[in-house]
Parts: structure tokens; sequence; C-alpha cells
């Protein structure tokens, strides 16, 4: 299945240690926003964005595939059962441009919705990872610079839909990125992203650019 999703859920501080090192607070609930389908974009055609307004920064995400719509969904095995295929995302951030916002009370659209602000890897399907303790890795001209596991998490990704879709409906092909984890920092143009998700099988590697 590969349909245009109607939207792009992402949480934000999903991660204690990625919260720490932005200075914000633990949440006790997810911090949600939304992407819109405008923002996808391919491997193939890497990182790209306005240096006019300031700096990029790459956050390396799981990122889910909703594959049947889920409304006030209170049960996580159910939540659980509609997810279909998992891949690795870029949920690209204008951290100059959030700043400001963020001091301001502004929504973060700006920073977070530019076209290309969400460079997805390729689906692979679900049944080839353990959501619970999914393994996943950065690297950035080949020095590692961020290591995920969902394991980590502060709420289960089953809770986080449960959660998003009492906000929302989540519509089938809809996209979930599960959140940041420490090590997050600016892009520099011809950087080379290495991204790795750990199956229960085997690794698997893509690779983009800043261009
Ligand atoms: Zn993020």
């Amino acid at each position: 299945m590969n349909i245009r999703p109607s939207k792009i859920v992402c949480i934000g501080r999903s991660y204690a240690a990625h919260a720490k090192e932005l200075g914000n607070a633990i949440p006790t609930r997810p911090v949600l926003f939304i992407k819109p389908p405008s923002t996808l974009a391919t491997l193939e055609q890497g990182v790209v964005w306005n240096r006019n307004l300031g700096s990029c920064h790459y956050e390396c995400e799981l990122t889910l595939r909703v594959d049947r719509s889920l409304t006030n969904v209170t049960d996580p095995k159910q939540a659980l059962a509609a997810v279909g295929a998992v891949t690795l995302g870029l949920d690209l951030t204008l951290r100059d441009l959030q700043s400001e916002l963020k001091g301001k009370g502004e929504p973060w659209e700006r920073s977070k919705a530019f076209d290309g602000a969400c460079v997805l890897a390729d689906w692979v399907d679900v049944s080839e990872v353990d959501l619970t303790c999914t393994q996943y890795e950065l690297s950035i001209n080949g020095e590692v610079r961020q290591q995920g596991n969902t394991a980590l998490l502060l709420h289960s990704i089953a809770d986080m839909l449960c959660d998003m879709s009492q906000a929302f409906t989540l519509e089938a092909g809809d996209v979930v990125m599960t959140g940041t984890p420490a090590g997050v920092g600016a892009l520099s143009s011809n950087d080379v992203l290495t991204m790795t998700l750990f199956t229960q099988s085997k690794e698997i590697v893509w690779q983009t650019k800043v261009l």
C-alpha cells in the first residue's frame, strides 16, 4: 500500500534524553504536531531547506504507517494491529526559527512543515520488527550521532497511537513519526546521512544527503 497520507503525525519529546538536551520538561502526555503531506520527500530528493531561515536540524525517527483507521481507540492491541509498516524518517526542523516561534508562543509549522521537511526511507513490513524494542541509528559522514530504541520511549507506541486516536482520527495511510532520541544537531551542505534499522533478522541501511 502506497497511498498519499492525509497527514504525518509527529511526537515531540518522546525520549527523556532528547527532552533534556533541548531544555524541555518531560511531558506527562505525548506532545503532538502534524506535518502536511506536502512535506514528504524521498531519500533521492535529499535534504533541502531555505538557508535564509537559519539552521536545519536532523531528527531521525522510527516511523509507522497506519493501514487501518483509528478513532477513539483505548485498546493498545487494536492500535498496534493497525500498523502495517515501519521505516526510518527525518523530522527536519528549522531550529533557529522554531526557537523564535516557541519564544513568541506561536505554532511550529513554519519550522517543521516546509516542503521536504519529512524525508522517508522505504517501508518495511511491520512483522520484521518488535515495536516494543526496535533499535535504529543515524550516522553523519560516517560518525554515529543518534541511537534510538523504542524500549526507551516515555510512552509505548501502542499508548501513543491510542492517545492520538482520541485527539483526531488516524486514517488509513497516515504516517506517525515516533519522536527523536538524543543527539540532534545542525546539518551542513553535502553531509551524507546514513540511517540503519535493526530488524529481527538483519540491518537495513539507507542513505540520503544534504543538497
Ligand atoms: Zn521529531
